[in-house]
């Protein structure tokens, strides 16, 4: 059996907390590693590297910074293939989906070897007589992030891509369902150039979060996974004085209006919802259909089902894969077994499929009539579980969305351009597509639900990226000729 280690100060350190949580291949049901999760002594091994490491990365050039960057760029695209390939083994999405992952992942990195522009800071001369005032953009020192298993590369990218360029060092706590990728994009990143004890991974669980925590030499901590984890990261982190980002669950809506392309809408939902398991944060779970949608979307949703195919990613025929563990599949399975008696439809059952024998996989699962009180549409479910919402009116359908106590993403399909100004308008969610199911904004603008979808005020990536990672000093500068020197006890004046 295999072990999965940390990445300390530039090397593999072997866990020697006589913890470990076993990792699987969703796809064959097969335990193929064992990780080892950290003790608090280890994330303080990595701490120090960290903090051991920052004098030196900080004062590296911003030319360096950037061209790192890039040689990591070029790293992980000459490696892509091997590393979707190591994503479908141990989270299970099919190597496909695993490449599309990387690829929006490594936009993070290409915005990164940009930064030299994005911290040129403000200079004003002659704020009063020979005083010139500019400010500045410093990085933090140590800081952490600990990442969701349903992204193990793409999130991971959100976050140290630029944390480090902007010369901060790194802590990365990953998923321990899906440890590996966080290993090999360490290895990359001591080949394109980053210095030992800039980037750190320490494998774990609660352990590991509470001490990073608790650390009083991490600055900053960014977080995402679900909910109740997010809140308690934020409340605990900010408690200890750390700047904290934490992005939590979603519950995400699309809104089908009668005017809208019913057959694009149906093959729009149906990506949206089943790809990578459902197991997306930005996954649409539920259809609003409005008015006389309902019956033609729920009908053209159901006819695409049975096409989709569903197995091991080592069959590139393949769509869609498991979940991420038995546990998972039973409780998507449980929605299921209660949607009937909450008064729901369910028009697919998904744990009918024929499916692979081994492995983690329940099938495609379509519900009809939700209605607002039932768990099955309260709750984020993360499996391949679409649900449908029947409402008359737009106003109806903006209303039940901004009632619901998520707020991560949202969609609307539509030929009318006045309703998808208006539902932008009032919409109560932090990313919304119009005519796009899954709008993930590109990674020069930034990533962040409203509501219980995130804790703090900072959105993840890009310009907020680099906001959230580094603070701003002002100096106020005056070059006087000794001569004219004065006492004057009064409170400085600008004209
Ligand atoms: P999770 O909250 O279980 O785990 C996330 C991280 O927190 C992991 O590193 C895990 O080890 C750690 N963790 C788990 N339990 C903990 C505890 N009790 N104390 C301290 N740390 C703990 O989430 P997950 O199951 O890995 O990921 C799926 C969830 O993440 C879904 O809710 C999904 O919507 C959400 N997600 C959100 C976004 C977003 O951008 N908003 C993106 C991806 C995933």
């Amino acid at each position: 059996m295999s072990n999965i280690d940390h990445w300390i100060d530039g090397r593999l350190v072997a866990s020697e907390s006589g913890r470990t949580s076993p990792v699987y291949n969703p796809a064959t049901g097969e335990i193929t590693a064992q990780v080892g999760l950290a003790s608090v002594a280890e994330v303080d091994a990595a701490v120090a590297a960290a903090k051991n490491a920052f004098p030196a990365w900080r004062a590296t050039s911003l030319s360096r910074r950037a061209e790192v960057m890039f040689n990591f760029r070029q790293l992980v695209n000459e490696n892509r293939v091997f590393i979707s390939e190591l994503i479908s083994r141990e989270h299970g999405k099919v190597p496909s989906d695993a490449a599309g992952e990387l690829a929006r992942g490594l936009e993070n990195v290409e915005f990164a070897c940009g930064i030299p522009a994005m911290l040129k800071g403000g200079y004003s001369e002659s704020v009063s007589t020979g005083v010139d005032v500019y400010s500045i953009r410093q990085p933090l020192g140590v800081v952490a992030g600990i990442t969701p298993f349903n992204f193990p590369a793409m999130v991971p990218m959100w976050m140290f891509a630029n944390a480090i360029a902007t010369g901060n060092s790194f802590i990365l706590k990953p998923s321990e369902k899906d440890p590996s990728i966080s290993l090999y994009l360490a290895e990359l990143l001591a080949k394109a150039g980053v210095p030992a004890g800039v980037f750190n991974v320490v494998q774990g669980d609660k352990v590991a979060v509470d001490r990073i925590l608790e650390h009083p030499d991490i600055a900053a901590v960014s977080f995402v996974g679900s909910t109740p984890i997010a809140k308690y990261i934020y409340t605990t982190g900010t408690a200890n004085g750390k700047r904290v980002q934490a992005l939590g669950g979603a519950k995400n809506h699309m809104v089908v209006l009668p005017d809208a392309d019913i057959e694009m809408a149906a093959d729009a939902a149906v990506s949206a919802a089943y790809g990578s398991a459902g197991e997306r944060c930005m996954a649409i779970s539920v259809v609003v259909a409005v008015g006389d949608a309902g019956n033609p979307l729920v009908a053209a949703i159901a006819k695409r089902l049975p096409a989709i195919k569903v197995g091991p990613g080592t069959d590139p025929s393949n769509e869609m894969g498991p979940v991420i563990t038995a546990e998972h599949r039973d409780k998507v399975a449980g929605y299921l077994e209660g949607a009937p008696g909450e008064g729901a439809t369910v028009v697919v059952d998904g744990r009918k499929a024929a499916l692979p024998a081994d492995g983690f996989f329940i099938g495609v699962s379509l519900i009809d009539n939700l209605k607002p009180d039932m768990k099955v549409y309260q709750e984020e479910i993360f499996g391949p579980v679409l649900g449908v919402i029947r409402v008359a009116t737009f106003d109806e359908a903006v209303a039940l969305i901004n009632e619901h106590q998520y707020g991560n993403g949202t969609a609307i399909f539509t030929r009318d351009g006045g309703a998808a100004r208006q539902f932008q308008f009032e919409i109560n969610v932090g990313m919304v597509g119009i005519n796009v199911p899954i709008p993930v904004p590109v990674a020069y603008y930034s990533f962040g639900g409203w509501k219980s979808s995130i804790f703090g005020d900072s959105n993840m990536y890009g310009p907020a990226g680099v906001d959230f990672y580094t603070r701003t000093k002002t100096v106020t500068s005056r070059w006087p000729d000794p001569a004219t020197s004065s006492i004057d006890l009064g409170f400085p004046g600008t004209r």
